[in-house]
């Protein structure tokens, strides 16, 4: 035996390989309830004896013949890296489907072992399989194992050390027509020996009678190639004159003929009433009327908990925020003032106006996770599929979408659970439009500013106007630049499965941290950023200035007291040594862009530093509206400034908050665009969406200038 194995763990997907995977290499990983969660490669060793087993987590197939990215990277891998070991992992409760794709691990002439998984659930469904017959049947060795419970291992990694890789796998027999076929393209295959040493001939034979297209791709390294691709297309002919039926058809027939000889051999089913429990419950949940309801109303629910439990630490943390402030206010001297204002008018509040959402975000995820761990997202994406489809969008974009409400990181990186690659991109392209928690309070904030009667109905449209962009968006790519079939929607619903805690916690963990790491990094640089380019350069106002704004003051408010005018001067200060940094200067210049949406200098600027996040927005509207406030009045004080603005009116405003809807999102969830699909996708975004912004924007300013 070699002292290193490296053994392949492949299946369908949600049959439970990650869960042994983790349990096998004692690595940590995600536990996931939504078919195809898989999409990264997963390596971990698992010491025994004087023996390194290098297991790789595959992601989940439905056979060998490859249609999505995930097929093609596990039948890639299998087919290049050549593991010396295959654990088929198959859903016990399932069988017969999950022994489609074994019968195909059995011709890459690879020794397979299957791991008869989720057996816990087949027994309590009353499904009993012969483990002994099933394997003289098949020829390889079969082990039940309970994945979640880490039942079955030790049998697993002793038929791992047993398995011989010098010993030919038993493989299926296609009926002797068929058989006469793959012999001839065999033979012609075997011609060369560098290319057999490389490839299975026989399971090359059988994927050019199945007309598989990739296979042809690898065919090219072999010097006969042309004469093989004629002589397999004469094969398919005879085999199709000879049945009637397509050649692909005709090989998996005769697969799951042989398939359900060995079922019927080694399997006994004695169903018990009380395990129909999935079947009644989606008679309700997935009935043809009710699915989408339901589906809206659970979502309702996720929000309205979301919103109703993160309240309160939500504003913990805001009281803690405010007071490590004022303990750093007084704990810094004021020689230091320029450090003291970095680090509390610019790290804590820019950071800390972030962590506090993050309570939100934890139970969000908690609830999301909650859902699929259940089974109940599949069934989302399923109910929902009709409509998106209409969209050119697939069931699955749901997933992404929904956390596009709460945050566009994690929503563009659970996109991963598209296979189709197409679907994948147009799916992290319109996601940055759903209205996300970030530009939650700029709306929260104009709204309340110039529509106090109506504001939490202007909130609400700004939702549905990013539901509705969004799912226009995707009908206008999908036209375009995104063209292509539609794939079609290859998702099984997994049976309802108690979650568990340990499953949800590590979901909750790893989707926060990636929201604290990327949030946190980038809003901390901009944070500083923009704290410089407001503060700097320094500009001090002259005697004169100071008593020629005094005397207009008094001459406009006659009866205003010292306190009044006090306050009125360093607004005043605040204001003109703002218009004078940096950041008040580039909104002077890029002014006039914005002159087409009614945009002044302020909101101008304020634009361009939501770039960076979302929520500097508001606080560089505080910023610029009102200087040397106290604190709790700030809020009050803003909308009040903001709404008394005569350079503003409710249409700009509403032009604002639509315009920061559409725009590019900020620079974290840029990044995590750029990491999905690339630097050319990135690209695309952000002229779109610019563009989209700028157009629509103006067109609502100027027809509502009209009315
Ligand atoms: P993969 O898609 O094949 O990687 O499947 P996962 O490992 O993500 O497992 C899917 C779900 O099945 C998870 O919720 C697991 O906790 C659960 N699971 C895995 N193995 C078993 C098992 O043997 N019995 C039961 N009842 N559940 C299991
Ligand atoms: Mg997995």
């Amino acid at each position: 035996m070699k002292d290193t194995v490296l053994v392949a763990l492949a299946g369908n997907p949600n049959s439970g390989k990650t869960t042994l995977f983790n349990a096998l290499t004692g690595l940590h990983h995600h536990v996931g309830n939504y078919p195809g969660v898989t999409v990264e490669k997963r390596e971990g060793i698992r010491k025994q004896g004087a023996v390194d087993y290098h297991f790789v987590d595959l992601p989940g197939i439905y056979g060998l013949t490859a249609y999505s990215v995930d097929e093609v990277v596990a039948r890639d891998f299998l087919l290049e890296e050549k593991p010396d070991v295959i654990i088929n992992v198959l859903d016990s409760t399932n069988l017969e489907r999950s022994l489609y794709t074994c019968l195909q691990f059995q011709e890459l002439g690879i020794p397979v072992i299957g791991a008869l998984n989720m057996s816990d659930e087949a027994e309590a469904q009353g499904i009993r399989i012969n483990v002994t017959t099933l394997s003289s049947t098949l020829g390889i060795p079969f082990v039940k194992t309970v994945g979640s419970k880490g039942i079955g291992l030790e049998e697993l990694c002793a038929a791992i050390e047993h398995a011989d890789t010098n010993k030919q796998t038993k493989t299926i027999h296609y009926g002797s027509e068929v058989e006469s076929q793959i012999q001839s393209l065999q033979t012609l295959l075997e011609s060369d020996s560098d290319f057999v040493t490389h490839y299975p001939a026989r399971f090359f034979a059988i994927k050019l009678l199945e007309k598989d297209n990739n296979v042809l791709e690898h065919l090219k390294k072999h010097p006969k190639a042309e004469q093989i691709k004629a002589a397999a297309r004469q094969s398919i002919q005879w085999i199709e004159k000879h049945f009637g039926k397509y050649s692909e058809i005709i090989v998996s027939e005769q697969r799951y003929g042989y398939i359900h000889g060995a079922v019927v051999e080694s399997v006994d089913t004695v169903k018990k009433p009380d395990f129909l429990i999935t079947e009644n419950i989606d008679k309700v949940i997935m009935n043809r009327f009710l699915a989408l309801p339901i589906f809206v109303l659970v979502l309702w629910t996720v929000f309205q908990l979301t919103f109703a439990i993160g309240d309160y630490p939500m504003q913990w943390l805001e009281t803690l925020f405010s007071w490590i402030s004022d303990v750093l206010n007084e704990a810094i001297p004021s020689e230091l003032e320029h450090v003291r204002s970095l680090i509390v008018d610019g790290i804590i509040a820019g950071v800390g106006g972030v962590l506090s959402f993050v309570p939100l975000i934890v139970i969000l995820f908690f609830l999301l996770s909650l859902l699929e761990d259940l089974g109940y997202m599949a069934r989302a994406a399923f109910a929902t599929d009709k409509i998106l489809h209409s969209f050119g969008l697939h069931g699955q974009s749901v997933f992404p979408m929904m956390l596009g409400f709460g945050c566009s990181v994690p929503a563009i990186l659970a996109s991963r659970t598209l296979k189709n690659p197409r679907d994948r991109i147009l799916t992290v392209l319109i996601t940055p439009l759903m209205s996300c928690g970030a530009k939650l309070p700029v709306h929260v904030l104009l709204a309340a500013a110039f529509f106090p009667e109506h504001a939490p109905t202007v909130v609400m449209i700004l939702y549905a106007v990013g539901v509705v962009l969004s799912l226009l968006c995707a009908l206008l790519l999908k036209k375009t630049v995104l063209r292509g079939d539609p794939t079609p929607f290859v998702m099984e619903l997994p049976p309802y499965r108690a979650p568990t805690f340990k499953g949800l916690m590590w979901h909750v963990w790893e989707k926060t941290i990636a929201y604290v790491k990327k949030a946190g990094t980038i809003i901390l640089a901009s944070a500083i950023l923009i704290w410089v380019i407001t503060t700097f350069p320094q500009y001090e106002l002259s005697g004169d200035e100071v008593a020629g704004f005094e005397s207009a003051y008094l001459s406009e408010n006659p009866d205003a007291s010292a306190d009044e005018i006090e306050a009125a001067r360093e607004t005043f200060k605040g204001t003109v040594a703002l218009e004078q940094s940096y950041a008040g200067r580039l909104g002077h210049a890029i002014q006039p862009l914005f002159r087409p949406l009614g945009f002044d200098w302020k909101l101008a600027t304020a634009s361009v530093t939501g770039f960076a996040a979302k929520e500097v927005i508001v606080s560089t509207l505080g910023i610029l509206y009102r200087v040397g406030t106290e604190e709790d009045e700030e809020s009050i004080g803003l909308r009040e400034s903001l709404a008394h603005d005569p350079a503003l009116s409710p249409l700009v405003a509403f032009v604002f908050m639509l315009f920061t809807l559409i725009i590019p999102p900020c620079f974290a969830a840029l990044a995590t665009v750029k990491a999905e699909i690339g630097w050319k996708w990135l690209c695309f975004e952000l002229v779109f969406l610019l563009v989209l912004g700028f157009v629509l924007g103006t067109l609502v300013y100027q027809i509502g200038r009209l009315i």
